[in-house]
């Protein structure tokens, strides 16, 4: 396995592990420690106001994307398989990958693991455009003393605010997300000055502007629709992940479908046309119910108040309800296929 980052570290950020995603942790035999969440709790953004706590069953974890790294690397280690850091990949061709300063490896068959802006989705499917979505996001983690264990998705006219603890509850995960026309480039680590985050999120209830104030440092993205990639395998080469099908965030799946693309694809590396024949439907559909997500948080007017009437009496009737609507996508379980 090559990876380009010189050590297995991570910028701070949260992830959601949904039991579809943690089936194949638990399978591989490695554990993350984190917070089991126990709700998904929508908010109105500006009054602060319940709209439903949605109950959720066992297996929803929040972590530490660097817990979730180390952990990997240490199975990695205990099955004794090579990692080379240090190692970026500039170029992918036919049967051998190129590396920085010329050198090739050679290879039979490659798993391009390396995301939206890696070698493999370059040569797998190049040209394919990426479009602004009109969004971009926020994402900061600030220590709290104490916060519920549940995923809490703050909902206004144009934006949203995801948070969620971390760590024994002592950090706290914040996803911001701001409707924009203006672009701004897509990459990991953007440096943004934390007073547009709060200027962004003024209007939003005390206890959301008392966490912004503590925010220090903070990263923005802008998020791109790559839409359906064309083909996830090109000659030796299969592509998973977001190298494969880069998902927005709004129903915190893209790492999840990581870990099932990885799970299945080990069991038919023979045949890479028939893996993506079974898997692309089922990632299809997880694309479209996150960008669906993105409309419903951020509606205005007459559709808010009518939207957010029915989540309250859903509350009081069946809060459970909505998330047995994604049965299909959590109820999965690709190792026991
Ligand atoms: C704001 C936000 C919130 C999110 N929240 C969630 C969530 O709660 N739950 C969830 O499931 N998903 C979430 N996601 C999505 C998730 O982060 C991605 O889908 C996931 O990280 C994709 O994993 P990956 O391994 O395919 O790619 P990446 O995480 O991008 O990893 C690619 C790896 O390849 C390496 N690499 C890249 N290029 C090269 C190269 N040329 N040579 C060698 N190595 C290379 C990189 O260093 C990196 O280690 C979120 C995304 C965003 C933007």
């Amino acid at each position: 396995m090559v990876e380009q980052a010189p050590a297995l570290t991570e910028v701070g950020a949260g992830l959601q592990i949904a039991p579809n995603g943690g089936r194949v942790l638990d399978a591989l035999g490695v554990s993350v420690p984190g917070v089991d969440s126990q709700a998904v709790h929508l908010i109105d953004g500006p009054s602060g106001a319940r709209l439903i706590r949605m109950p959720l069953g066992a297996g929803f974890r929040l972590i530490h994307r660097a817990d979730l790294i180390g952990a990997l690397a240490a199975r990695a280690g205990d099955l004794d398989i090579p990692v080379r850091l240090d190692t970026p990949v500039t170029a992918v061709e036919d049967a051998a990958m190129r590396l920085e300063g010329g050198r090739r490896i050679a290879f039979r068959r490659l798993v391009g693991a390396d995301g939206v802006r890696g070698a493999s989705r370059a040569f797998v499917a190049p040209d394919h455009p990426a479009r602004f979505t009109g969004q971009v996001a926020w994402r900061a983690i600030v220590p709290v003393d104490d916060w519920p264990a549940e995923a809490q998705v703050h909902v206004g006219p144009g934006r949203h605010l995801v948070c969620y603890p971390l760590r024994d509850g002592r950090a706290l995960n914040i996803v911001a997300v701001e409707e924009r026309t203006a672009w701004v480039a897509e990459g990991w680590s953007q440096d943004d000055d934390p007073a547009n985050l709060r200027r962004a999120f003024a209007g939003f209830a005390r206890p959301i502007r008392d966490v912004l104030d503590r925010v220090e440092r903070v990263n923005l993205w802008g998020l791109m629709d790559h839409g359906a990639t064309p083909r996830w395998t090109r000659g030796a080469c299969t592509a998973i992940g977001d190298a494969a099908h880069p998902t927005l965030p709004f129903l915190a799946q893209g790492a999840n479908l990581g870990l099932e693309d990885a799970w299945t694809l080990a069991a038919s590396l023979d045949d890479p046309a028939g893996w993506e024949r079974a898997r692309r439907p089922r990632v299809t559909r997880a694309l479209a119910a996150a960008a669906g997500n993105a409309r419903n948080y951020h509606l205005t007017g007459l559709r808010r108040a009518a939207g957010h009437a029915a989540l309250r009496l859903a509350d009081r009737v069946n809060p459970s309800a909505p998330m047995r609507g994604y049965a299909w996508l959590y109820d999965h379980d690709v190792t026991a296929d």
